[in-house]
């Protein structure tokens, strides 16, 4: 609904298109706050993706993962004698939120794309031209990225964090190997506006970034797996602090594991 908003408040023009630029729940949820007559469009992969599993996920967290934890968050708050302290405080606000966010996923319906593209598909809207690419799989097997070439910016999608951990979940498609190629090819174009997935409106320099953060752990793993250290071993050996990135801190192990399965 922000979005619809935040729109309006600059066009004073019908809402035609929503581009998915990935399958995941935060960026495909609040389709039902557009107008009903948009088009949508997405890379094809992305079709499989919903049936496979986005709709089986928010089945599973609607009818079993969510409650299941509201009860246990329940049973803790009955446990916890004193009902004015910090402790129980604490509980009982997780037991809200997670109460308000089921609340908000049952309200969700899922939409598949109208128009569906494997490498690239133009919009042209008014004087300008929009190109929509999908440059291989990295964060995803399906996320593409939105270049706006009149202003000189793109929308990357999740292929830019910026500032925190990425989500790298390889059961969804994602590869470091293939991340890292494509955000070292983004970089050669010179963008004045990065539009991240995550985080703020950035510049060119995101690229960078996002790739020296890659190539710093994938040394890191392979150094110490040289060593002949175990997985959980290099999980324990690599600091989290020496990579300046603050939230998504649990993804941090995750995307260690995801280097070390692909070396
Ligand atoms: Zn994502």
């Amino acid at each position: 609904m922000q979005i619809v908003t935040a729109v309006k408040s600059v066009f004073d023009k019908q809402i035609k298109y929503v581009i998915y630029t990935h399958l995941h729940g935060d960026h495909v949820y609040g389709i039902a706050s557009f107008p009903s007559d948009i088009k949508i469009i997405a890379h094809a992969n992305l079709v499989d993706n919903f049936k496979n599993i986005i709709e089986p996920q928010l089945k599973d967290n609607i009818e079993i993962r969510i409650p299941e934890n509201i009860a246990k968050l329940a049973y803790l708050m009955d446990s916890i004698p004193n009902k004015k302290s910090e402790e129980y405080l604490k509980v009982y606000q997780r037991y809200n939120a997670l109460g308000s966010y089921l609340g908000e996923l049952k309200e969700v319906k899922i939409q598949y794309p109208d128009t569906t593209f494997t490498e690239k598909f133009e919009l042209t809207l008014g004087n300008e031209k929009i190109i929509l690419e999908f440059l291989g799989s990295g964060h995803t097997n399906d996320n593409i990225v939105v270049r706006f070439p009149k202003q000189n910016a793109i929308h990357t999608g999740d292929l830019i964090f910026n500032g925190t951990i990425p989500y790298v979940i390889a059961s969804h498609g994602a590869t470091i190997k293939g991340w890292t190629e494509i955000v070292d090819k983004l970089v050669k174009s010179n963008y004045k506006y990065v539009i991240p997935g995550h985080g703020k409106i950035t510049n060119n320099d995101a690229f960078k970034t996002q790739s020296n953060y890659f190539k710093k752990l994938t040394g890191k793993v392979v150094e110490l797996k040289n060593q002949g250290k175990s997985l959980d071993e290099i999980k324990a050996g690599i600091d989290i602090n020496e990579y300046g990135l603050k939230g998504n801190e649990s993804q941090f192990p995750l995307n260690i594991e995801v280097v070390y399965k692909e070396l």
